[in-house]
């Protein structure tokens, strides 16, 4: 089993690439974000809640996007590996995500850093505006998420550095070549 975090700035292409492993190396790949949009989509009173919280660019609460993520995570744990975008997001949740991780008798590889400034995905974001039309994808919502990655997100990288986890590698360039980079760690993991 292949079990990988994807982690970075918003608009960092953890989504498009997760995609392409999630194909590549037949993983289930689990997006909060994804779920948060579903849930939004379907008019849930969870869904209710969390728009105007994520049209803000604030992060939701721990436990409620915890409990969403877990209830997910035991529907595809019995595949060949996960893929897991955009969670954990703060300490908090990562001290849930191993304690969760350890509960199913499941382990972290690698907790993957796709770097880029804040001016490049900054750029992608605007760029996929026009694509995708997600409400969050607004320059002022989107200063307020890089907040939120710098204050409560970033520090993470920290916790799995501790534990020997963390790697980071270079967001920059096409598709393609980020894919390259990610494939090359990837291997040495396997
Ligand atoms: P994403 O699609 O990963 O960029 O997530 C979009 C938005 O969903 C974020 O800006 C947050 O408002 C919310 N969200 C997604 N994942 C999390 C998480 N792990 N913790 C809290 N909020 C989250």
């Amino acid at each position: 089993m292949l079990n990988i975090a994807l982690f970075g700035v918003p608009g960092a292409g953890k989504g498009t690439q997760a995609k392409l492993l999630a194909e590549r190396y037949h993983l289930s790949h689990i997006s909060t974000g994804e779920l948060i949009r579903n849930e939004i989509k379907n008019g849930t009173e969870l869904g209710k809640k969390a728009k105007a919280i994520i049209d803000r660019g604030e992060l939701l609460d721990d436990a409620i996007i915890s409990d969403m993520f877990k209830s997910e995570l035991k529907k595809l744990m019995n595949t060949p590996g996960l893929l897991f975008d955009g969670y954990p997001r703060t300490l908090k949740q990562a001290e849930i995500f191993d304690a969760m991780l350890k509960e199913l008798g499941l382990k972290l590889d690698c907790m993957l850093e796709l770097s880029l400034s804040e001016e490049e995905s900054t750029a992608r974001i605007l760029k996929r505006a026009e694509i995708e039309g997600r409400s969050d994808d607004n320059l002022q919502t989107v200063k307020a998420r890089f907040d939120e990655y710098r204050s409560k997100t970033a520090p993470i990288a920290d916790h799995y550095k501790a534990a020997g986890l963390y790697k980071c590698l270079d967001g920059t360039g096409t598709i393609d070549d980020v894919q390259k980079r990610i494939v090359a760690v990837l291997e040495n993991i396997k």
